[in-house]
């Protein structure tokens, strides 16, 4: 009797924010669950955020009043769920003479306070500038501020922890494996799949696809599923640079310019300050997004416009850049186009069903995969309620305000080891960072080192649990050791990666 073939339920086209968080959704009410993506998870524009939970205050401006508050709330229910890479993070909102009145930005922070649920987090206060520590590091002229609250998320490692709990639950997650087409035929998809380090194909059949492909959502309706004209999403780059910090306090600045647009100038990496971001339409490959000169000029000018201290091209330590898929709604100016996002599922159950995930931010990804659900549901017929909300993500089994109880417990539990070394570990692995130390109880038990404190067995954890391949995987994504590791020790990390890839060869 020939074999019958297996049938996944759901397909996922994309290893972003999106397509993790509805993968993770779905494993979780039970389908099977197929994940693929092209490069690392969190390769595209999910690594290259401002790194923010928030509302959005500036969205406020056109009206989004449904994504706000649906934003707003996401801030706890984020923070809950992974306490060790989510975080509080007051902003100081000064105000500019000639720019948005005082009591305009007042109005906006009222709303911005009550709209969305807030239990934990701080309400709005004024500040006057002149005599409290957080104008120090501004030019003397601004009196009056407004300091309010949002949060702060490590973008990257978001998407891997979201890729841990989909395959904890049952889905299965490919890496470095592209989606080349897709082809429906007698109710179901026919996926061909390469994996782009070995160049073999191989197919996945499945009911229904995701196509959560970020800036490539169109590309893949275009280039994979036959749709020539596809045309749905407007890309819109934003850069960043991050500069040696600027100063000491632990609040992020929400700068006004004089073209309307905003910048934010926050605490980065213990040592250093992100200074971003930008907004211009965007035509080539994502893939190949970098900053322009004009950016740099530009994040340059705007945040020296506040600082006392100029900010020059000499400070900057690292820059990066993304795009963001936005849901074309053919506004004139990039920087309005809608930040909210749109669904759409084409076909059926009897056909095959594709479902379309246009825009979508880092702070309504749980929001967006549950309305996916709904989606998903309404062709597959339902499986289970929604279960995200009040969930944990992997090594966030602990209270929002617990964070620095658990790294006490880890000093407790492993006295040899430093304070920073195990904070470090703490806000990136939560309660996991024991799984990873294990039984070792000096840092000569983790194995090599590649410069920083980044060891051996850190390394393999990597491997093994958040499918980490190569050096940028380690230092740019997983972590961001990248910023303090020098080129001898990265070219030291790639030959131990290759070494031990040649070695599970033979
Ligand atoms: C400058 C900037 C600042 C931002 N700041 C914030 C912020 O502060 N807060 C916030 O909430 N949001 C922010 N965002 C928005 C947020 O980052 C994005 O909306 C979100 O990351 C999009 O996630 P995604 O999963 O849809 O796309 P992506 O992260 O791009 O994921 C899509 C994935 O699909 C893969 N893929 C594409 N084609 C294929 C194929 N054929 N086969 C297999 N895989 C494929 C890609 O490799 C990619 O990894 C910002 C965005 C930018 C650009």
């Amino acid at each position: 009797m020939a074999k019958r073939e297996h049938i996944t339920d759901v397909f996922v086209i994309g290893g972003g924010v999106n397509g993790c968080g509805i993968a993770r959704d779905a494993a979780g009410r039970g389908f099977s669950v197929f994940l693929a993506e092209m490069g690392d998870l969190a390769s595209g524009t999910s690594s290259a955020a401002t790194k923010l939970v928030h509302g959005g205050l500036r969205y406020l401006e056109y009206y989004e009043f449904r994504l706000v508050r649906e934003a707003l709330a996401e801030r706890e229910v984020l923070w809950s769920m992974a306490p060790h890479i989510i975080w509080p993070l007051r902003f100081v909102l000064p105000h500019h003479k000639g720019l948005r009145p005082a009591w305009f930005l007042r109005l906006g922070l009222f709303l911005y306070d009550y709209i969305g649920t807030r239990k934990l987090l701080p309400p709005t206060k004024t500040l006057d500038l002149r005599s409290s520590p957080l104008g120090r590091p501004l030019k003397d002229g601004y009196a009056t501020a407004f300091e309010y609250s949002d949060c702060w998320v490590d973008d990257a490692r978001l998407v891997a922890l979201t890729a841990r709990d989909a395959a904890d639950k049952g889905a299965v997650i490919q890496t470095r494996t592209k989606v080349i087409s897709a082809v429906r035929e007698n109710g179901l998809w026919t996926v061909r799949l390469q994996d782009v380090d070995s160049g073999l194909k191989g197919t996945v059949k499945a009911k229904l696809i995701v196509n959560a492909a970020g800036p490539w959502v169109d590309s893949v309706l275009r280039e994979a599923a036959g749709q020539n004209d596809a045309n749905n999403v407007r890309l819109v780059k934003g850069s960043h640079i991050v500069v040696r910090k600027l100063y000491e306090h632990d609040r992020a600045y929400f700068f006004q310019n004089k073209d309307g647009r905003i910048i934010f100038a926050i605490p980065y990496e213990r040592d250093f300050t992100l200074i971003g971001t930008t907004d211009q339409d965007y035509k080539d490959d994502p893939r190949d997004v970098k900053i322009s000169e004009e950016e740099t000029s530009y994040l340059l000018a705007a945040a020296t416009e506040y600082f006392e201290r100029p900010v020059s091209a000499a400070d900057i330590v690292w820059t990066y850049s993304g795009v963001r898929p936005l849901f074309n709604d053919h506004k004139s100016k990039a920087q309005e186009a809608t930040r909210d996002y749109v669904l759409t599922t084409e076909g059926d159950a009897k056909t095959g069903a594709m479902l379309n995930v246009f825009g979508g931010k880092l702070t309504t990804h749980r929001r967006l995969s549950e309305e996916a659900l709904e989606h998903i549901e309404k062709v597959l017929g339902s499986r289970g309620k929604p279960w995200t909300k009040g969930s944990k993500l992997p090594g966030g089994e602990f209270g929002p305000r617990e964070f620095d109880q658990q790294v006490e417990r880890l000093n407790e539990a492993y006295p040899n080891l430093t304070d920073k070394f195990l904070r470090r570990l703490v806000r990136q692995y939560g309660t996991r960072a024991t799984l990873l130390l294990g039984g070792a109880t000096r840092m000569q038990d983790l194995g090599e080192t590649f410069g920083a404190d980044l060891t051996q067995r850190e390394v393999e954890y990597l491997i093994e649990h958040e499918w980490a391949r190569t050096a940028d995987d380690i230092l740019w994504r997983r972590t961001k050791l990248g910023l303090r590791i020098g080129a001898g020790d990265k070219a030291r990390l790639e030959t131990y990666l290759t070494t031990r890839k040649t070695r599970g060869r033979k």
